[in-house]
């Protein structure tokens, strides 16, 4: 048997993280085992369509790499891949009109008035009304009359009122419901459009699919989908139905959370693959635990029987680290394009940019890190001298103004500002001084950088600002450290007095 996947989306927005992992799973199942990933847009209810989502759902997957077998740019054989288009070669009122002939469906012609007045019961917190199949008592002669007089109707299913039904999941087992409990539910809207539910299995059962993936919001309507089946005499698709996505109050996981689409998270500098990988990992699992995966490598390892039934609680701390292995793992060039635009946005002084992206590549999370972290090459930020102090390389303000005061002659004398020249010269000193490395180095780098963190050392640092300006900072460390010292020097302005205090 050919395993036929299909994604089917309703183009109502933005890309939702748990949809995406459903289009990702349904791949995922369909190309390890050689099968065919469909794309089915379920655009039947016009009332929660939304402008350009469809675009939305083509780029998207486009962009992760999901790429379809058949779908509606791509016909194999199942067409039309839209429901709005299915809907006009009568397909689902053919169908419905089938289980009437069965026995297993009806005209309903009860108009609002008459629906209002059913009593309503709560189920689950939720108001439902079940139907009292009124209309089902028709006769034949009756509904004839009706049609011709153009009376408005729905099609409903006709559900037995005894027994129990029973539907099986692959992850949650069997769900057996009591007959009763199950409304019989609309199949044609008075506006001929199918409802959700009749269409989705009509069109999974004819466009061959063997597998459905969705989420678990849909697990207690499922029980109507057994029904349908049955009534249809149709083999049913194995369903999986995957845990919920929450955030990390165990919440689902919401717009407002910011990071609930797949655009929002691709516009915070999310990397597509890394997006992918992640989601893979929301709720699925491998036999080692092992995290980071190419598309190919979840191909082979994916197997659903591995999903776990627990929420999948979304993370995006653990995003942002699996982000950063990306971009660590990424082709220079290819890192350099799109780092470029966020180095441009904190640099504007002609510094060389490539050796700042190197510096950068493997110590962000996401590309707007890039920022904050390279700002201080542009300009001095202002800073608190306690900085100088550091326990471990044993260095304080005052060791961190002889050191400065000690170096600023030969660096001053230096011609060559490259790493390794200035690194020689830095290490000669170390030596002559008989200390680590770490003493001398700690107050350079705090000096240039003006910060505690940097993507580079000190010497690494100075090359990139150049000869000019690293003298100007180091000089700069020395007049803060000295006023500090109480060593004012004469002819400085009140105002820098006040600064100093502040
Ligand atoms: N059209 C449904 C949705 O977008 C898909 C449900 C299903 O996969 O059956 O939520």
């Amino acid at each position: 048997m050919k395993i036929r996947t299909r994604y089917a989306p309703s183009p109502t927005g933005k890309m939702h993280v748990g949809n995406l992992r459903s289009a990702l799973y349904e791949f995922l199942i369909a190309k390890h085992a050689g099968g065919v990933f469909m794309l089915r847009i379920e655009d039947t209810d016009q009332e929660r369509f939304v402008e350009g989502a469809t675009e939305i759902i083509y780029r998207t997957l486009k962009q992760v790499g999901l790429e379809h077998d058949e779908g509606p740019d791509k016909d194999g054989g199942f067409g039309p891949y839209v429901q709005s288009e299915r809907m006009k070669t009568g397909i689902y009122t053919k169908y419905a009109k089938e289980l009437i002939d069965r026995g297993e469906a009806y005209y309903c012609f009860c108009d609002k008035e008459r629906l209002d007045s059913l009593k309503t019961e709560v189920v689950e917190g939720k108001e439902i009304t079940i139907y009292d199949k009124h209309c089902l008592s028709l006769s034949k002669e009756e509904v004839e009359a009706n049609l011709a007089a153009g009376r408005p109707y729905v099609i409903r299913q006709n559900n037995p009122s005894q027994g129990t039904t029973t539907f099986h999941d692959e992850l949650y087992g069997d769900i057996t419901v009591e007959n009763a409990e199950l409304d019989d539910m609309i199949l044609i809207k008075s506006d001929g459009y199918p409802t959700y539910n009749f269409a989705n299995v009509v069109d999974d059962h004819t466009m061959g699919i063997t597998h459905v993936v969705r989420g678990n919001e849909y697990l207690s309507s499922s029980p109507k989908y057994t029904r349908l089946y049955e009534a249809f005499g149709w083999e049913a698709p194995k369903y999986v139905h995957l845990p919920l996505v929450t955030d990390e109050n165990h919440k689902k996981l919401a717009k407002r959370s910011g990071h609930s689409s797949f655009e929002d998270l691709t516009e915070q500098g999310f990397l597509p693959e890394a997006v992918v990988n992640y989601i893979a990992l929301l709720g699925w699992s491998p036999e080692d635990n092992r995290e980071i995966f190419s598309l190919d490598e979840l191909i082979r390892e994916f197997d659903y029987h591995r999903i776990s039934k627990s929420p999948a609680v979304f993370d995006i701390v653990k995003l942002r680290w699996m982000n950063g292995e990306y971009i660590k793992a990424m082709d220079f060039d290819v890192f350099y394009q799109m780092a470029e635009p966020y180095l441009k946005k904190a640099l504007t002084k002609e510094l060389d940019l490539r050796k700042i992206a190197a510096m950068v590549k493997t110590r962000i999370e996401v590309f707007p890190d890039i920022v904050e972290m390279v700002d201080f090459f542009e300009k001095l930020p202002e800073y608190d001298i306690a900085m100088y102090t550091h326990k471990k390389m044993k260095t304080n303000a005052q060791s961190s103004l002889e050191v400065l005061t000690e170096l600023l002659p030969l660096l001053e004398a230096q011609e060559d500002y490259s790493n390794d020249g200035l690194y020689q010269t830095l290490a000669k000193y170390v030596e002559d001084k008989g200390v680590k490395n770490g003493y001398v180095m700690w107050p350079v780098r705090s000096a240039v950088s003006g910060r505690q963190t940097t993507p580079a050392g000190a010497t690494e640092i100075m090359e990139v600002l150049g000869r000019e300006e690293s003298l100007k900072r180091i000089r700069r460390g020395i007049q803060l450290l000295k006023a500090a010292a109480g060593e004012m020097e004469e002819g400085h302005s009140m105002e820098e007095e006040h600064s100093m205090e502040d």
